[in-house]
């Protein structure tokens, strides 16, 4: 069984993106600089803006966070993102979600400019990914083909389930899966709460990828003896014996199902930072476009 290891496959893509920013600045090109904006004091969005912000700072990029309290209207998220999209020193926005409620987020979405667009949730970077255009692809289900990629695992042929169709994980995932390109190529069955027989379904994956939010759902007994799976999930359970309160789980039970896949990725150090590292790859793209 191979343990899919994201902290590894994310430090090598880091290290490659640091590596090109070097040599960038000493050519005396500007650096390249990701503006996050976050709105209110949502634990789980601090943790992963803070680790964008971080790992911006490791490999070399600037940065910018933008903050926030919950009661921001409307109007001035959707003010400030227009100046950073006006602003020729910025080469990438995302906005932290959840938003407020109060808040559209397809407004906000709809707001920042295709080209600084590294979150890739923009309707013009969904609709050139549908068609298999270049674009931005949204960071979570890059950084899986990413680790698809580190570990050469094949795809070709192969029949992925994916489990969710969210707009910024599930969906662009089973697009990504099926698209005629290298670790895509695979006949994909996207299921959702209203699938009926998803144990049936789950079982007959090569690939499974499980991206719904419910701990542990993805069991033994639903896997197929040397599936690949890709656990998405990150759920914060209380626990009292950690010191922050809680620990994450993932949408797979990890332990029974490692016992019969031949590769699976664990949470915590599976997707997680290599969503992070898809983020900063999508961010030295737009740069790079920049000129
Ligand atoms: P989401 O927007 O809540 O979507 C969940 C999807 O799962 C929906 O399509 C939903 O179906 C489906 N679903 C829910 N319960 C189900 C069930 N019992 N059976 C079948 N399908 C079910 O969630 P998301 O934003 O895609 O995130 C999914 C998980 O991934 C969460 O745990 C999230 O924290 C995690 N995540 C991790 C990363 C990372 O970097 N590792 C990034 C993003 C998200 P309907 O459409 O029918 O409601």
């Amino acid at each position: 069984m191979i343990k899919l290891d994201g902290l590894a496959a994310s430090s090598l893509v880091k290290l490659q993106l640091k590596q090109h920013t070097d040599t960038l600045v000493a050519e005396g090109k500007r650096t390249p600089h990701l503006a996050a904006i976050l709105i209110g004091n949502d634990g789980a969005s601090e943790t992963y803006v803070g680790s964008k912000v971080k790992t911006c700072a490791d490999i070399g990029y600037n940065s910018s966070l933008i903050r926030f309290d919950g009661a921001i209207s409307e109007a001035l998220l959707l003010e400030t993102i227009a100046e950073l999209n006006n602003n020729s020193e910025i080469d990438g926005i995302l906005v932290q979600l959840p938003l407020p409620k109060h808040i559209s987020e397809a407004k906000v979405i709809n707001a920042i400019n295709p080209d600084k667009d590294v979150d890739g949730f923009h309707p013009v970077s969904v609709g050139k990914l549908v068609q298999g255009l270049e674009t931005f692809i949204p960071a979570t289900p890059y950084g899986i083909m990413l680790l698809l990629q580190h570990y050469n695992i094949t795809t070709k042929g192969k029949h992925a389930v994916v489990i969710g169709r969210s707009n910024i994980v599930g969906r662009p995932m089973s697009i990504l899966l099926s698209s005629n390109s290298a670790y895509g190529n695979c006949t994909v069955t996207i299921c959702h709460s209203h699938t009926i027989n998803l144990k049936e379904i789950c079982l007959q994956g090569d690939i499974v990828v499980a991206a719904l939010g419910r701990t542990e759902f993805v069991k033994a007994d639903m896997v197929k003896p040397g599936a690949v799976i890709i656990d998405v999930g990150i759920t914060r359970v209380p626990d009292t014996t950690s010191k922050k309160g809680y620990r994450l789980k993932g949408d797979v039970a990890y332990e029974e199902v490692a016992a019969i896949a031949a590769a699976i990725s664990p949470v915590p150090g599976g997707v997680g930072p290599m969503t992070i590292a898809g983020l900063m790859k999508n961010t030295m793209k737009a740069y790079l476009r920049s000129f």
